[in-house]
């Protein structure tokens, strides 16, 4: 029986939700997209929280934390406690989730195109946890960008992302094929082009950047999965 996500949210502890739909036609046709995955990706993206406008994937990825360092409340309450003592790496702002994560002191965000997340301009060894939120796509080596992620991470360390993953098919790179942009329809900006489209055996790029293990967190199926890779 399918998992459907009904609350509270992970983040804030709302209970009101609402959704939209946020594909757009040319966006639907380029990375081909049959009806039932436009359904699940607009619920990865549209469905959201009315109190803090997370949306399911950044809900789901909340949920994973909480879940990988066995706290029981709410992503809020997880960055206020004073006992959480963790290196926090959040790579390019993951949806709303960065005005909660900053308020833990060992939270540092870096953006593109200040910092290249395949060539990052920080130390080896020094985090414990690294976080991005539908970044990798728009990475042109995205298994380049993962061996990073692994080698600014202490040993045990974690990276916990999410990338939008169509369950149905394998990846593809879209390098050769006409250019497709994530954001709002219209506005193609750089920083929104897809590199690649992930599918079902998106594992293998977790582990040929290095990673030992690489666990998908169930938050909703197929519409909220999170990948937790492990140094
Ligand atoms: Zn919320």
């Amino acid at each position: 029986m399918t998992y459907q996500f009904s609350g509270p949210c992970p983040v804030c502890g709302g209970f009101e939700f609402t959704e939209n739909a946020v594909l757009w036609d040319d966006l639907i046709d380029k990375w081909q997209l049959a009806v039932d995955e436009i359904r699940y990706i607009n619920r990865q993206q549209g469905f959201h929280c009315k109190q803090c406008h997370n949306n399911l994937r950044t809900m789901g990825l909340s949920a994973a934390i909480l879940r990988e360092y066995s706290y029981y409340g709410t992503l809020k309450q997880f960055c206020e406690s004073s006992s959480i003592d963790l290196r926090i790496l959040e790579i390019n702002t993951a949806g709303n989730l960065t005005k909660f994560l900053m308020k833990l002191h060992g939270h540092k965000l870096v953006e593109y195109p200040e910092f290249d997340m395949m060539n990052l301009d920080i130390e080896s060894d020094s985090y414990d946890l690294v976080i991005h939120s539908d970044t990798l796509e728009h990475v042109p080596m995205s298994d380049r960008g993962l061996s990073e992620c692994l080698r600014v991470l202490r040993r045990d360390g974690k990276c916990i992302f999410t990338v939008p993953i169509i369950v149905d098919r394998m990846t593809r790179s879209r390098v050769g094929l006409a250019p497709s942009y994530h954001g709002q329809s219209g506005v193609p900006a750089n920083d929104q082009l897809v590199y690649c489209e992930f599918g079902a055996d998106f594992w293998k790029s977790v582990l040929n950047a290095g990673f030992i293990s690489c666990e998908i967190y169930r938050f909703e199926y197929p519409s909220a999965l999170v990948i937790i890779a492990k140094k």
